[in-house]
């Protein structure tokens, strides 16, 4: 790909890990009647195993971790790089450097990622970049999906330009899709990222690199921010107005490396109609951070690129955001502590009329942008998707807009807090295992709430990710309820309360209600009667008698 700008090479030769095979070794144990298949893992990712370890023999600056132990038995590793490498993150309580967090081969055939990050590791610890421990503790996990990423093949992702060898697989080893999965935490991948790197770590800036294919254009990097507008709204602009600018100029000045935001040409035919990224639904890991109040980055490769620019692309990529990470330290710490503690204040503030956003509707940021795309050749296909191929002729499309704005279309109330009036340890597990605070009353309460009568119930036409996601529409009503002891308590007045009110609000588009977790409650097995949603919010400054659930 003939780049107007020359990339720069980092000091060191690539790595590139990709192509071998992993083995994994069958054994077959018969009980009774029926045959099981155990699958004994001899080699996870061998290479990757040996490059960390070699890391190690040469420097005391790193420690490993497992992030998560996937469901056919590998290891996840998590790398946490410091100087001096903390022994557990309550070492950084008197220190001021700040933790940031790299993750790739989320989809295991999206892979330069894994290489960029193990050269960025390799680095730092040889002491080729900038001093970034002086301030930073860097946590790397290079292989987000090993699951995926064993079963490699040449006919994967085919259209990619290499690597020759081969990449993995898309889905886990339970065959879902992990950038799917921010919401109802199913993998062990995506909880051991909760658990042991977001919660222990609470990293105040996270990335999540992957391999786009879709529109066609000269820029080899592009990535995009927190887009969901249910979370911090001094955090989005801060990502909009002074992340995007800076690392876009470090790239190209510093790195001599072109980016874009990521995105699609909203209109082929009318390329300069639009720039679209990706969806605001946290159920993309970019998105389900940023609901955290934690700075975070989508970071999606050209797969028409050459494997080595796009390597070393991303290395740029992660280069900038450390750059930009040490240089701004202090401010990117205060404005994530600040976002908690707005948090917290408007629960406890209840005459503030705080709102949650139901739907969105989106419109441009205020900067537009060139992007250096082709001359394109565009084919009706009869279907809703024309085909695409670009020419050999070059062409700019100047002053696009870029819809990454998403506004409130409709919303409701901000509660102070939710009572969960089903004793179900499964629905308050899966809302724990966020980090969240759930309380039980000790003491029966009387109070006014507000209730949502469900009057229609759907499921949605194919499965996804393993479910019929479900859709409700109904009414919202204040009443007299009584809740007796026992019953579940959901604060809004604590630093997730955003994340809190996405997962339990009726009507959110990516909560607890559309991945069928209150399903059982809400439509009853002989009559149509509507059901009342379990959840009930409360308004009013109420004491409680209560214990938080351990
Ligand atoms: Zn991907």
């Amino acid at each position: 790909m003939d780049l107007q700008l020359e990339n720069k090479k980092p000091d060191e030769e690539l790595v590139f890990l990709v192509g071998r095979e992993g083995r994994v070794e069958e054994l077959s144990v018969t009980m009774e009647k029926y045959p099981v298949p155990i699958y004994k893992i001899v080699e996870v990712e061998a290479d990757v195993m040996e490059f960390i370890r070699k890391l190690q023999r040469q420097s005391s600056k790193i420690r490993l971790e497992t992030l998560a132990t996937t469901t056919e038995g590998r290891k996840v590793p998590l790398l946490v790089i410091g100087d001096p490498v903390p022994s557990s993150p309550a070492d950084l309580k008197f220190d001021d450097r700040a933790v940031v967090y790299f993750q790739a081969n989320i989809h295991a055939g999206e892979v330069e990622g894994k290489e960029a990050a193990l050269m960025l590791a390799r680095d730092i610890l040889q002491g080729k970049t900038p001093n970034y421990l002086d301030r930073l503790v860097v946590l790397i996990v290079p292989l987000f999906n090993a699951d995926g990423n064993e079963k490699m093949s040449p006919n994967n992702r085919s259209d990619q330009k290499g690597p020759e060898k081969g990449v993995g697989i898309r889905y886990n080893g339970q065959n879902l899709d992990l950038n799917r999965d921010g919401m109802k935490l199913e993998t062990p991948e995506v909880v051991g990222l909760v658990q042991n790197a977001l919660i222990r770590w609470d990293p105040v800036f996270f990335l999540d690199a992957h391999t786009h294919n879709g529109s066609y254009h000269q820029e080899p990097v592009t990535w995009t921010w927190v887009l969901n507008p249910n979370g911090d709204p001094a955090i989005l602009d801060f990502m909009a107005d002074r992340l995007w600018p800076a690392v876009e100029k470090l790239m190209r000045e510093q790195y001599g490396t072109l980016t874009i935001p990521h995105g699609d040409f909203m209109d082929v035919r009318n390329p300069e109609k639009g720039w679209v990224p990706l969806g605001p639904q946290p159920r993309y890991l970019s998105n389900y951070v940023g609901l955290r109040n934690r700075l975070s980055v989508l970071n999606e490769n050209y797969p028409y690129a050459d494997f080595e620019t796009r390597v070393r692309g991303c290395y740029n990529l992660l280069r900038s955001f450390l750059d930009f990470c040490q240089s701004n330290r202090d401010e990117i710490v205060a404005l994530v502590a600040e976002a908690d503690r707005k948090s917290v204040e408007r629960a406890a503030n209840p005459n503030e009329s705080g709102t949650f956003i139901t739907e969105y509707d989106w419109q441009p940021i205020e900067q537009r942008f060139d992007i250096l795309g082709y001359e394109m050749e565009v084919t009706d296909t009869g279907g809703p998707w024309p085909r695409v191929r670009p020419t050999e002729q070059k062409k700019t499309y100047t002053n696009v807009p870029y819809y990454a704005r998403y506004t409130a279309k409709r919303t409701v109330r901000f509660p102070m807090g939710y009572f969960i009036a089903v004793q179900d340890p499964s629905v308050i597990e899966k809302i724990r295992r966020h980090g969240i605070t759930v309380e039980r009353l000790t003491e029966p309460a009387k109070l006014e709430v507000e209730a949502f009568s469900v009057t229609e119930i759907t499921g949605s036409e194919r499965p996804n990710q393993g479910h019929y996601l479900t859709t409700v529409k109904g009414e919202y009503s204040l009443e007299e309820k009584e809740f007796p002891a026992g019953t579940f308590y959901v604060s809004t007045a604590q630093p997730l309360a955003n994340l809190a009110a996405y997962l339990l609000e009726p009507e959110s588009d990516d909560g607890l209600m559309v991945w069928n977790t209150f399903d059982r409650y809400l439509a009853s097995q002989w009559s149509r009667e509507p059901r009342e949603h379990p959840v009930y919010k409360l308004y009013r400054s109420a004491n409680l008698v209560k214990e938080t659930v351990e």
